[in-house]
């Protein structure tokens, strides 16, 4: 339940009022995972006044902040294609309009289409009040650990790699039961994020070059069995998921 509630004007205020808590205190983006029920006390930081809703391109890097909501971000034009697919995957548009980027990110598990594609992007997150860096997939499995009070204040991808996505669900509309997402730099770098599956999605390969993303996947999958598809169902998914992104990142070469 919330019992306590601010509306901080910039990231400043923000800082100042999460600095020392005196009940639980929790920071919201759209509020769409926060407004559901709980029987905890706390208060909430609202952050749609913080002036972190705006895009930045810096050359090669698109800066999100971290209140721009998953319907800004799909509207952009100079975004990868599949992240836009993995967005229009990841909510219907009146959740779109409302849920942001920060507050997906964090609350999202491996399901999530978005959060597989931003992790084969290699997002990097700004914090602070430290000014840290961190990549997404340091930050999956500690969120509780590493956000504690922390803000995150905008999410960094690059716009010079090529993007695919591809996934299996009950229904086309429905969240994956396995996801695969191929993100390819011009230098060759190859990473390939499996998502449908456990806690957050899961990195099976970095690679200087191409080669090797198959088996990788497959070996990445070896213990994804749950009440949805079994292992041995994900693996074999994974290895054909992925070389259709593969197929599709070398036809639009
Ligand atoms: C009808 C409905 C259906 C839904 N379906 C799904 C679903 O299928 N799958 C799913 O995963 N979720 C689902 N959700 C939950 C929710 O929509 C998503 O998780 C949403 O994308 C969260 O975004 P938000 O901006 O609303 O986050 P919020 O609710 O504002 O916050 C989520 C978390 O992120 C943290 N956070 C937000 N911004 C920051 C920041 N800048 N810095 C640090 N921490 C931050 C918050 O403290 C909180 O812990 C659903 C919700 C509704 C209402």
């Amino acid at each position: 339940m919330i019992v306590e509630y601010y509306r901080p004007k910039d990231v400043s205020e923000t800082l100042e009022i999460i600095k020392n808590p005196k009940i639980k205190m929790v920071l919201m983006g759209g509020g769409t995972a926060i407004n559901r029920f709980s029987s905890e006390s706390f208060a909430v930081v609202d952050l749609q006044d913080a002036g972190l809703n705006s895009l930045h391109e810096k050359g090669r890097i698109l800066e999100i902040g971290a209140t721009v909501t998953l319907q800004t971000l799909y509207e952009n034009d100079n975004i990868p294609l599949n992240l836009k697919t993995s967005i229009y995957r990841e909510r219907a548009q009146n959740l779109r309009q409302v849920a942001t980027v920060a507050g997906t990110l964090v609350s999202s598990n491996g399901r999530s289409p978005f959060a597989t594609a931003m992790l084969a992007l290699d997002a990097a997150l700004s914090l602070k009040p430290d000014d840290e860096t961190i990549s997404l997939g340091d930050l999956f499995p500690l969120r509780e650990e590493i956000l504690g009070s922390k803000l995150i204040t905008k999410v960094a991808i690059p716009l010079n790699v090529q993007l695919a996505y591809e996934y299996v669900a009950r229904t086309p509309a429905d969240i994956p039961i396995v996801c695969a997402s191929v993100a390819k730099w011009p230098s060759g770098r190859t990473r390939v994020v499996l998502g449908g599956f456990g806690d957050a999605p899961i990195l099976a390969l970095d690679g200087p070059e191409s080669g090797g993303e198959e088996i990788s996947a497959a070996d990445a999958y070896r213990h994804a069995g749950d009440d949805w598809a079994s292992a041995e169902y994900r693996q074999e998914m994974a290895k054909i998921l992925v070389n259709r992104c593969l197929s599709k990142l070398e036809i639009s070469k």
